[in-house]
């Protein structure tokens, strides 16, 4: 690190020479960072911490507009799962299991959980390391923190980045993530990563951006202190009885196993159900579709991002992970999602359709979905702009 010593100086005669005149989002974000020194500073960022990392530093106002997308149409819980849970997905997170077996191993050893359900949390979190975000912290958190809505919830993340980075933990040029701050293999809040990123590979540092034993031990150390019941399943698929009214269940209302077999509730393949803990019902797509009885691990699950579709895909994975196979239950459509692998084949044939949608990724962006309205009109199907089966077989039929 270089010394901050001239560079708190300059800070300071810039800090004096503000403009009063109208201002510029730069202008106003400069105005703005100053007023949150002293504050940075209450709470354990120094002076040559805060101007490290904030002088000159531009607004990125593309966040804003992130922070206040409203996105135009619901996912579907079959096309969600359909692309985080594909068989690239399992395939993949096999080979991880394989190759870091033996930190996998410690890492369960140490806070009880499982190597499936560490590598799965991975795997729909960062694409197992593959898809970190690409945002600097500091600039998106900083813009959060002067900008937008939830001002104070970002400048309490902002300060955390500024700490991580005082303490060594991770290099400022590495620390990038998602638009909202999320960040390394792992997805952590920078605050999460105050309360839960562990030093697993013994280098003193928690570095979840570049250390893979780091990240797997922070993932498990989560769900540990998230309530983890070692040994223990997330849930399972059950068969619900014919007219069963699901209007009053759901994740949080638990019964014991006796009370839900009393109700004729069974395992997905007509077996009983086995003795355990008391269990809450989930249909995420109503009763006709797959349904689960789900335990204490997936609320677990669940508190990593506060999204039952979230914790599904997770713990769904982690079946696959241990070689479990599909859902039984279909989803209750006759138009199911496509795996990643299908996405990049309908973004190929768009593209050789004439459509310009960017780079055959396998996300199905704004682009895509024009092209997708568009080619649904020309084939006579409804413009929805969805891609399903239905559209893939369509447009491989030309
Ligand atoms: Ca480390």
């Amino acid at each position: 690190m270089t010394s901050p010593a001239p560079l708190l100086l300059l800070s300071a005669s810039l800090l004096m020479a503000a403009p009063a005149q109208a201002q510029t989002p730069t202008s106003e974000f400069e105005t703005c960072l100053n007023t949150l020194r002293a504050p940075a500073r209450a709470v354990g960022v120094s002076d040559a911490t805060f101007t490290q990392h904030t002088l000159g530093l531009q607004p990125d106002m593309s966040v804003i507009d992130k922070l206040n997308f409203q996105p135009e149409f619901r996912t579907a819980i079959w096309d969600y799962l359909a692309g985080l849970v594909d068989d690239q997905r399992v395939a993949e997170g096999r080979a991880l299991l394989a190759q870091h077996a033996d930190t996998l191993a410690r890492v369960s050893e140490r806070y009880g959980v499982d190597p499936a359900t560490v590598v799965a949390v991975w795997g729909v979190e960062s694409n197992f390391g593959q898809t970190f975000g690409k945002s600097p912290l500091v600039q998106s958190l900083g813009t959060l923190s002067c900008f937008g809505r939830r001002q104070a919830y970002f400048r309490t993340e902002f300060y955390a980045t500024l700490r991580i980075l005082q303490a060594g933990h991770i290099a400022p040029e590495r620390l990038v993530g998602s638009w909202a701050g999320a960040f390394g293999h792992t997805q952590f809040m920078p605050s999460t990563f105050e309360r839960l990123a562990v030093d697993f590979d013994g280098d003193g540092k928690a570095n979840l951006m570049d250390s893979t034993p780091d990240a797997l031990a922070s993932t498990a150390n989560f769900l540990a202190k998230a309530g983890w019941q070692t040994g223990q399943t997330w849930g399972f698929e059950v068969k619900l009885p014919s007219g069963f009214n699901t209007s009053n269940e759901g994740r949080r209302t638990k019964r014991t196993m006796d009370d839900w077999a009393a109700r004729g509730v069974r395992r997905v393949d007509g077996t009983a159900l086995p003795a355990m803990g008391s269990a809450g019902l989930l249909t995420p797509a109503g009763p006709q579709g797959p349904a689960f009885l789900v335990l204490r691990n997936f609320d677990a699950i669940y508190s990593y991002n506060a999204a039952e579709s979230y914790g599904l895909a997770i713990a769904h994975l982690s079946d696959r992970l241990r070689g479990g196979g599909p859902f039984v239950t279909p989803w209750p459509t006759d138009d199911p999602g496509l795996s990643r692998a299908e996405r990049r084949e309908v973004q190929t044939l768009l593209i050789a359709r004439g459509h310009d949608i960017g780079e055959v990724d396998g996300m199905l962006g704004d682009k895509s979905r024009v092209a997708i309205r568009a080619e649904q009109t020309r084939m006579g199907q409804e413009a929805t702009g969805r891609a399903g089966q239905k559209l893939l077989k369509a447009l491989r039929g030309g």
